[in-house]
C-alpha cells in the first residue's frame, strides 16, 4: 500500500457476528493482540459493569443472568460513549455488537458519521458444538479470561493462569440459560446478519475447528479488506 493509498483510507469496523459459543471473544483478542486493533466486546463490558456495581450493572445483571437482550438504548449509548475514546481513531473491532436490527441502524449511522468502512464476518457453528463448548466454559471474574474443561483448559485446575482466580462457570452459561441465550440469537440476531447481507459482502466463517484454523482464516479475509 503507498503513502497516497494511506492517506485515503478509511478506518474500519470490523464486526464479528455469530452465536453465543462460536468462537467470536477467543478470535477478537486473537486479532487484537496480532493487529493492535481496539478491541470493544459488549458483553465483557456489561460484566465489568457489573462487577462494579454501577447503575448500568445493576440494570443488566437481571436481564444477563436469565438469557435475555439488555436494552439497545444502553448498548447503543455505551458503544457512542466508547468509540470516542483515543484508541478508536483509527477503526475498532466489536464482538457481541451489534445484536438487533435496531443496533445495527445506530451503528450504521455511526460509522457513516466517522467516514469509517464496515467488514463484516459471522461465525458459523452447530449448535449441539454451541452447547458443547458453553456448558464446558469456565471464566475468570477477576480478569475475565476464559477457559475450556476440555478443550483450553487452565495450567491448574479451576484457577486462571493470568492472575490466580478462581474459575467459575458464567451465571449465563447455565444450560437453561443458554437455552433462552440462543432464542434470542435466533430472534434477534439472526435478522442482523440478513441487515448486512443486504448492504455488502458478509464473509462466513465455519467456527468449528481449531481456534488456529480459525483464525488462519480470519487474518487472511481481514488482509485483503485492510490492504
Ligand atoms: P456475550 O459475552 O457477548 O455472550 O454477552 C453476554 C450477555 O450480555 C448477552 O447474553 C446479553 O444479555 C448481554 N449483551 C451483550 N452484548 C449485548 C448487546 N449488543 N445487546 C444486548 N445485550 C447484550
Amino acid at each position: 500500500m503507498g503513502a497516497a493509498d494511506a492517506q485515503t483510507k478509511r478506518p474500519l469496523c470490523f464486526l464479528l457476528l455469530g452465536p453465543p459459543g462460536a468462537g467470536k471473544g477467543t478470535q477478537s483478542a486473537i486479532i487484537a493482540r496480532r493487529t493492535g486493533v481496539a478491541r470493544i466486546s459488549t458483553g465483557e463490558m456489561l460484566r465489568d459493569a457489573i462487577a462494579r456495581k454501577t447503575p448500568l450493572g445493576e440494570q443488566a445483571a437481571p436481564l444477563m443472568d436469565n438469557g435475555n437482550l439488555v436494552p439497545d438504548s444502553l448498548l447503543v449509548a455505551l458503544i457512542a460513549e466508547r468509540v470516542t475514546e483515543a484508541d478508536c481513531t483509527n477503526g475498532f473491532l466489536l464482538d457481541g455488537f451489534p445484536r438487533t436490527v435496531n443496533q445495527a441502524e445506530s451503528l450504521d449511522r455511526l460509522v457513516a458519521d466517522r467516514g469509517m468502512e464496515l467488514v463484516v464476518m459471522n461465525f458459523d457453528v452447530p449448535r449441539a458444538v454451541l452447547l458443547r463448548r458453553l456448558s464446558g466454559r469456565r471464566w475468570c471474574p477477576n480478569c475475565q479470561a476464559t477457559y475450556h474443561v476440555e478443550t483450553s483448559p487452565s495450567k491448574k485446575p479451576g484457577i486462571c493462569d493470568q492472575c490466580g482466580s478462581k474459575l467459575i462457570q458464567r451465571p449465563d452459561d447455565r444450560e437453561n440459560v443458554v437455552a433462552k441465550r440462543l432464542e434470542a440469537y435466533e430472534a434477534q440476531t439472526v435478522p442482523v446478519i440478513q441487515h448486512y447481507e443486504k448492504r455488502g459482502p458478509v464473509h462466513r466463517v465455519d467456527g468449528y475447528r481449531d481456534v488456529d484454523d480459525v483464525f488462519a482464516e480470519v487474518e487472511q479475509y481481514l488482509t485483503g479488506a485492510m490492504s
